[in-house]
Formats: structure tokens, sequence, C-alpha cells
């Protein structure tokens, strides 16, 4: 395995290599998390919200996001004002997309089943909403409006009862309120419980609720939540994870990242434009090309060099594109392309090849499928109507995006009657016995004795 690091990527070239399933995996461009080190700086913030409440929220929103709030739950006529000023193009846009979310989240209701086994003998299943959710929009370095419709729609489509949204104070808005696109997109969806709170205090809220100064000392600010949703920063996956147990959570989401595979049919300036575009979300984001075409790879190169220092993040731009989570991996054939890519398990993944239908099949491992030119990454970031927030870092092994189903809970309902349970009693008493629990046994079998005292009919 060649690696060369002049370019503004490196590239890995595997042509020639057969690997094992190990060294694919380690050969994958990854960033660290570092929600070790996170977990010393965030535990205290959790226990310091748990004990004293609102008072640590303000405290917490003055040293992290310089500004201390003077509303913790953002008044409802906030969240109207900020409809009204909205801009009416980024209102269109932002109503095109909720309908768009709203059209698949529809769809995506899990619907109830039942099998009956025998006479008497039913399972069937119920999806129950959740009852109360957090969701978290992240709002430090950048405002995601986008993120309040990924989370809020298909909570709505499942059913959920009561919807909390935190997200940053923001110090250019008086009083310290969160941004206000952010506070018109709630309008726009009817969320109006929103409070002006980040970071891993924002998660300590909804995991242990917070009482508060608002509107009378000791009255209760923010009941506890259910599931705590949303992407957000290395402080608010930290403080996930570390509330995950006492409440639900999505996931545990790393930097963003985008794996490509292409072929030489592919075009090299939307190659190196979709690689810009994920880069530009942050230095530790990734950008991963897959293709058996060196003259790609290199065309590819050369677009970036030029694109690179004309779009407006370019310092971010370059540090995500020449960090070690970004790559681009040379292979043989499209096969070892295919391979490579799910190994890799992108968190977003366009294939940009001549016949992308034969190969979305043999895709097992990705957030989300981006298939031929026309679909990029931020047509799903904004308004495909699919969903953004989806497992990172290579979770996509086992995970899957958000949707209404994250915020269900599927419950089997056992229906037997007489019938159904008398026929397999004996089977029953078996296994009990087997695994030495004879009042297992027992228990079915005194439904059908009629003396239940005696040792002798049991
Ligand atoms: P954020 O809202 O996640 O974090 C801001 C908060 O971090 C602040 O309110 C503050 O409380 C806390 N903080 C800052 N410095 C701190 C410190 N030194 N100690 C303790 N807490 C501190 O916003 P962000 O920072 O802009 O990060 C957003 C992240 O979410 C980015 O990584 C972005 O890529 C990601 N994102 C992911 C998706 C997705 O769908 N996967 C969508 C949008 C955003």
């Amino acid at each position: 395995m060649a690696e060369s690091t002049e370019q503004i990527m490196r590239t890995i070239d595997l042509r020639g290599t057969t690997l094992t399933r190990a060294e694919l995996l380690e050969a994958m461009p990854r960033a660290e998390m570092g929600t070790f080190e996170a977990t010393d700086l965030v535990r205290p913030i959790l226990d310091d919200v748990k004990e004293r409440g609102a008072a640590a929220l303000r405290d917490y929103g003055e040293k992290f996001d310089g500004v201390r709030p003077h509303y913790l739950r953002v008044p409802k006529e906030e969240l109207e004002r900020s409809l009204e000023q909205l801009d009416p193009k980024v209102r269109a846009a932002i109503e095109e997309s909720v309908r768009r979310s709203r059209a698949v989240a529809a769809t995506q209701v899990p619907k109830p089943f039942y099998t009956d086994l025998a006479d008497g003998a039913r399972v069937s299943e119920r999806w129950i909403p959740v009852e109360r959710v957090g969701l978290y929009v992240p709002g430090g370095k950048a405002v995601y409006p986008s993120s309040v419709i990924m989370n809020a729609v298909p909570a709505q489509a499942a059913g959920v009862e009561s919807l909390a949204i935190a997200t940053p104070p923001s110090k250019s808005n008086n009083d310290g309120l969160p941004d206000r696109t952010i506070l018109a997109t709630c309008a726009i969806l009817g969320v109006d419980e929103v409070y002006a709170v980040g970071g891993a205090q924002a998660v300590a809220m909804f995991a242990y609720g917070a009482r508060g100064s608002e509107p009378q000392d000791g009255e209760i600010l923010c009941e506890p939540v259910d599931k705590i949703t949303g992407p957000g920063n290395i402080f608010v996956a930290t403080a996930k994870s570390l509330v995950s147990g006492i409440v639900g959570i999505d996931a545990v989401a790393g930097p963003t990242e985008i794996g490509i595979i292409a072929d030489s049919t592919a075009n090299p300036g939307w190659l190196a434009a979709d690689l810009i575009g994920q880069a530009e979300h942050d230095e530790l984001a990734g950008s991963v090309l897959i293709t058996d075409d060196t003259d790609l790879a290199q065309q590819v190169l050369d677009e970036l060099a030029v694109r690179v220092p004309r779009t407006k993040h370019a310092d971010r731009v370059a540090t995500s594109l020449s960090g070690k989570q970004s790559a681009i991996i040379i292979t043989d054939d499209l096969q070892q392309s295919i391979a490579v890519a799910n190994a890799y398990a992108a968190e977003h993944l366009e294939i940009q090849t001549e016949d992308p239908d034969a190969v979305i099949p043999q895709i097992r491992n990705a957030g989300a499928i981006f298939r031929g030119g026309y679909s990029p990454v931020p047509l799903g970031d904004y308004m495909s109507g699919s969903n953004h927030v989806l497992p990172t870092g290579g979770t996509a092994r086992f995970a899957a995006a958000l949707g209404v189903h994250t915020f269900m809970k599927p419950v089997e309902v056992i229906e037997y009657d007489a019938t159904g349970l008398g026929a397999i009693a004996d089977r029953i008493n078996n296994f009990a016995v087997s695994e030495d629990l004879p009042a297992h046994g027992e228990s079915v079998l005194t439904r059908f004795v009629d003396d239940p005292y005696d040792k002798d009919t049991l």
C-alpha cells in the first residue's frame, strides 16, 4: 500500500494489494473523536446543572457562548417575531424542505403487524411513540436551521407528544436569544418549547430536567425528557454518551464525512466541488474519493488546486482536505472500490459511476447513498426529503439515519388463550426444568390442573 502526501489531499494506493478485513479497516482515513479527554470537562458541567439548574445554565451561557441569556426559555412572542422577520426567500426554502421531509416521514411510519402461530396463539407488535424528546440543534460556529427540520419532522410524524428544542444563545441577538432563523424554523414547525441553552449543559437539562428562576425560583424550567437526539460538537457528543442509559440517545455523532465512488465517467469538477462542500463543515470533516482511474484522480487534484483557494472558507477546507481523515484512494477496479466503500462506511456515500444501479445493491455500509451526478450531498443536507442526521465514523456498519423509527419503540403483545397455551404447556415445562427453573413450568401448568396444590398433577 503506497501513500503520497505532497498534494492538497494525500493518496492511498491500494492497487495490487490483498488486505485482510482488519488491514482494510485500519487503512481507512478517520478523524479521532477525543471523547475521553472531553469527559473530564463535561462531567462537572452535567453535575452542576443537575444541582443548580437554571443558575448553572446561565453561568455556562456566559462562559462558553459569551452571553448571559435573559430568557432561558424563549418566549412564544419571540418565536413569532422571528418568523415575521424571516427573509421570504429563506422562508420559502425552509417550507419546501419541511414539505419534502414530511412527505417522506409520513411513509416511514412503521405499521403494526401480527403473526398467528396456531389456534389461540398470536404475537402482535405495536409501535409506540416516545413520550417526550429533547432535540439538540447546534449553533456554535455555524447555525443549522436545517437540523431543526431533520429532528422535529420525524419526531412529529412518529406522534411524539412533547418536543423541546435547545440551541445555544447568540451573542449577536438582544437578550442572548438563539439565532433568529432557528427560532423562525421552530415557529414554522409549531414547536414552542425552545431553550437558549447549548453544549453539554443543554444535554444535562434534558436528561435531568432543571428547576429555574423562570417564572419563579424553584419552579420547573424544563421537565426531563425520555430521549435526546441531534448532532453537536465534541462536548455535546460526550454529554450524550454520558447520560445514555438515563435517557435514550440517537447516536454519538463524530465529524461529518463524505465517501465518493467514481469511475472514468465522473465529472472531476463536480467531484472536487463535492469534496470541498463537505470539507467546509469542519477542519475535522472527512472527504474520501475512491476511484480506479488514476487520470480522474489527477484531474480532481488539479480542480482542487484551483477551487480551494477561491472558496469562502479556504483555510478550513484546506485543513480538512489535507488532514489524515481525508484521502483519494486508488483501487484496481470498481469491485475493490466497492469493498473500500463498505469498509469506510461513509456517513454520505456518493456513487458517480457509469451504472450506479449496478453498484447500489452491493453497498452494505453507508449512512445515506446519493445516486448519480445529480444527487449531491447538499441536496440531502437541505431538501431531498431524506434525513441528514446520519451515522458517522464508520458506525454506518451497524447504525442508521435518524428517522421516524428513532422516535418510536416496538412493543410485542403476547396473546395466547387456553387452547394456545395448553397446546405447548408441557414443552414449556420441559424447557423450564432443563434450566432448573421449575416454578416457571408450574406457573404454566397450574392453569390446567384441578388442584393447584397437588404436586403430583403438576
Ligand atoms: P454546538 O452547538 O454543537 O456547540 C456549541 C456549544 O459548545 C456551546 O454552546 C458551548 O456550550 C459548548 N462549548 C464550546 N466550547 C466549550 C468548552 N471549551 N468547554 C465546554 N463546552 C464548550 O455547535 P458547533 O461547535 O458549531 O458544532 C456543531 C457540530 O455539529 C459540528 O461538528 C457540525 O459538523 C455538526 N453537525 C452535524 C450535523 C449532522 O447531521 N451530522 C448537522 C449539523 C451540524
